[in-house]
């Protein structure tokens, strides 16, 4: 009886012992398939679809083996090294293919289909190779009707477990499943006719002693086969279980923190540690090849408005839009939030620091088209830094750095990329060491304020003065406004010597008017003051300590600042009105007037810009603004202000424009309150003025 047709009629320990490795290899396979659906990465894809393609070789080859041995008898085979390698090696790479290209989710019966078949190409190929490497060549005689029917049968048994795969949740745990085994039983059934078809197709003739000291013995592949094979296949179970252990308190762990700490739960963007990751990678990577990647950091422009004014729901809606404009222009998983209003994206590879300022460009484009949030148009723009690894520095400083160029692009008035250099960080330090410096301003005594004369224009007589502040500092001297105030609003500092400068100016207007000078004193407000509800109620309260008539102050708000059309901002003003001092409009001209708000404001006084002062005699525009200035502040029943005359000429045409007062250095430089007494008084410099009384009628009234 040929050898071929023993198999049909037994059962023996070696087939028993291969059918139930094939069923739990094919476990195994349809268990990592699983995995490979849900990878996070590419990499793990791979890994799991290979480890699936290798359970199901070693399932494959051992009940083949097992088979063989069977068949052949324990002492007539002998398997030819090379070949049974080259055997394994193949089979695993046409699984490898098959896995790759079944072991999905939601996959169809088409490709259910040609994966069973690719499965059975690679059982039947490993079947023909394992015979081969048995060295009975020229022997054999393949029957192809045989070998095509083992391949079908094997191919209808493969597509229907595939087919069978039924989908898993990401995260599922690792457990036994009785479909997926009644899958892989019928699976196995189907390969192992299909291997009796095949192995019945070939004739072998009978089996002889095998004394060739080179070939592998039946006793050696019986029992890398079996026992080799088993121990794999536990290995691999285990291995999954303690994958799918760890994966779970993972996700226990993922799912304690707030939302997702890899991503952004707002706007789904990697999120800063995730980030970072990447990042390492992305900077390995440029170490290798040599080429430079750039750090980008996008933070948006006065996005602190936009949530005081519209409501934190609103601001969360723009950074969501402005999330999704990043996500489109950067390059795939380079785009995350930083945090509050700053992203970060990541350009590598060829010519990064020239792609990186087109697509700066193009974000700040794109930043450009409005927001729609609940029917309204939102307008932010955004401020772009940029650092190029390894130039600007190492992983570490990286992301600083692109910070710190942003902050130049904002200082330049946003809306703009920068590149770092660094000279920036020493402009940062300094104004880091400047706040340190500015918090014991106050405590220390180093603050000061000036007084500059307000002038009546057609008398030339003085009739106010604004308090500006100075800041003495230890070491650098004289420090401008310019400079400090805005660090002070940055830090929030501005609340407090907002609130000394106050008290200061009317402590100031009293001993003044205990002088005998009636002099109305103005002070400044910032846009951080503004937020504050109870200033109105703090000047009334220091008004009433120094004992000064309200009328006596007037709070100067500049005009960027008072024309933030908002609830917040008219509330504020009524209430600053109620108090019964003055407001006047601040740096006119400089920013962009809404004149329908502005009637509603209960301002009394327009300051125009020095910008346009300066500019008189030379140009005739900033003549007609000048010109139009007046006009509106009399259409508005204001007073009018010019500050910063230098020369006769600028004051000569500003009085035949009809300002009602001037401020400028060609009547006096700010200067100390003691100073300003004595040079009014025609005891010091350059001109003395008379005092006016008052260009308010009220202010005479009240003098006391
Ligand atoms: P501002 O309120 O517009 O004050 C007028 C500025 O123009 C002052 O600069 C003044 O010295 C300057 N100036 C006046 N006339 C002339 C001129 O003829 N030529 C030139 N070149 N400059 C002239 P300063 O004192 O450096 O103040 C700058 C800014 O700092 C102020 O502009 C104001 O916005 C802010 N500031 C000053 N003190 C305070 C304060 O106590 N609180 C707040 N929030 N801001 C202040
Ligand atoms: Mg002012
Ligand atoms: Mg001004």
């Amino acid at each position: 009886m040929p050898a071929s047709l023993q198999l049909a009629g037994y059962v023996t320990l070696p087939t028993a012992l291969g059918t139930l490795l094939l069923v739990l290899a094919l476990y195994m396979a349809l268990e990592l398939a699983h995995r490979a659906q849900n990878p996070k990465t590419r990499n793990e894809r791979n890994a799991w679809l290979m480890a699936g393609a290798a359970a199901a070789t070693c399932g494959i080859l051992s009940a083949q083996v097992l088979n063989l041995v069977n068949v052949l008898g324990p002492s007539g085979v002998g398997f030819h090294a090379g070949l049974t390698l080259f055997t394994v090696l193949a089979t695993l790479l046409l699984s490898a293919v098959a896995a790759r290209w079944s072991f999905i989710a939601d996959a169809g019966p088409p490709r259910a289909l040609i994966g069973g078949a690719a499965f059975a190409a690679a059982a039947l190929t490993g079947q023909a190779l394992l015979v081969l490497s048995l060295g009975l060549l020229p022997d054999i005689q393949w029957n192809a009707a045989g070998l095509v029917l083992g391949w079908l049968v094997m191919a209808a048994g493969f597509a229907w477990a595939l087919h069978r795969l039924p989908p898993r949740p990401d995260g599922a745990g690792f457990g036994f499943c009785r479909p997926q085994l009644v899958s892989s039983a019928m699976a196995a059934a189907a390969a192992l006719i299909g291997q009796s078809l095949s192995v019945a197709s070939a004739s072998l003739p009978q089996s002889s002693p095998v004394d060739d000291p080179s070939l592998l013995s039946s006793v050696t592949m019986g029992t890398v086969a079996s026992i080799g094979v088993a121990e794999l296949l536990l290995l691999m179970l285990l291995a999954c279980a303690f994958e799918s252990r760890v994966r779970g308190k993972l996700d226990a762990v993922r799912g304690a923190v707030p939302g997702d700490a890899f991503r952004d739960s707002l706007t789904k963007l990697p999120s800063r540690n995730t980030f970072e990751g990447t990042l390492s990678q992305v900077l390995r990577q440029a170490d290798a090849t040599g080429k430079s990647a750039v750090l980008m950091h996008v933070a948006l422009d006065r996005f602190k408005q936009v949530n005081d004014q519209c409501g934190h729901q609103t601001g969360d809606a723009v950074l969501k839009s402005v999330a999704r404009r990043l996500r489109d222009l950067a390059p795939p998983h380079r785009a995350a939030r930083l945090g509050g209003d700053e992203f970060l994206v990541l350009v590598d590879g060829d010519d990064a620091p020239d792609r990186a300022k087109t697509l700066a460009a193009a974000i700040l484009e794109a930043m450009a088209q409005p927001c729609t949030v609940d029917g309204r148009e939102l307008h932010v723009s955004c401020s772009i830094g940029m650092a190029t690894y390894p130039q600007h520095g190492a992983q570490s400083v990286l992301i600083t750095h692109a910070a710190v160029a942003t902050r130049a692009s904002k200082a330049g008035g946003g809306a703009a990329y920068s590149v770092f250099d660094p000279r920036m960080v020493n402009d940062v330090r300094d104004q880091a060491e400047l706040l340190n410096d500015l918090r014991l301003a106050l405590s220390h005594h180093q603050l000061e304020l000036y007084y500059q004369p307000k002038i009546h224009a057609p008398s030339g007589q003085v009739t106010a003065a604004e308090a500006l502040l100075r800041w003495h500092h230890p070491r650098r001297g004289m420090v401008s406004p310019s400079v400090f105030i805005p660090i002070a609003e940055r830090s929030g500092l501005i609340n407090a010597l907002g609130a000394w400068v106050i008290d200061e100016a009317c402590k100031q207007a009293r001993i003044w008017r205990d002088q005998g000078l009636r002099m109305r004193v103005a002070v400044n407000l910032s846009a951080q003051q503004l937020r504050q509800a109870d200033l109105p109620a703090h000047i009334a309260a220091a008004l009433a300590k120094h004992q000064i008539n309200p009328d006596l102050l007037t709070c100067e708000i500049t005009e960027s600042v008072a024309m933030e059309d908002t609830e917040a901002t008219l509330r504020f003003f009524t209430d600053l009105a109620a108090v019964g001092v003055h407001i006047s409009i601040d740096d006119f001209g400089s920013g962009y007037s809404s004149l329908a708000y502005l009637r509603k404001l209960p301002a009394t006084e327009l300051k125009i810009d020095r910008g346009f002062v300066l500019d008189l005699e030379n140009s005739e525009g900033a003549r007609k603004i000048a010109e139009a200035v007046v006009n509106l502040a009399q259409a508005l029943n204001m007073k009018v202000v010019a500050e910063g005359e230098e020369t006769d000429g600028q004051y000569q045409i500003l009085r035949r424009l009809g300002y009602d007062q001037v401020q400028g250095f060609l009547f006096a430089k700010p200067m100390t309150a003691t100073a300003l007494a004595l040079w009014a008084s025609g005891c010091e410099g350059p001109r003395s003025i008379q005092f006016r009384e008052s260009l308010f009628q009220e202010t005479a009234m009240m003098a006391a």
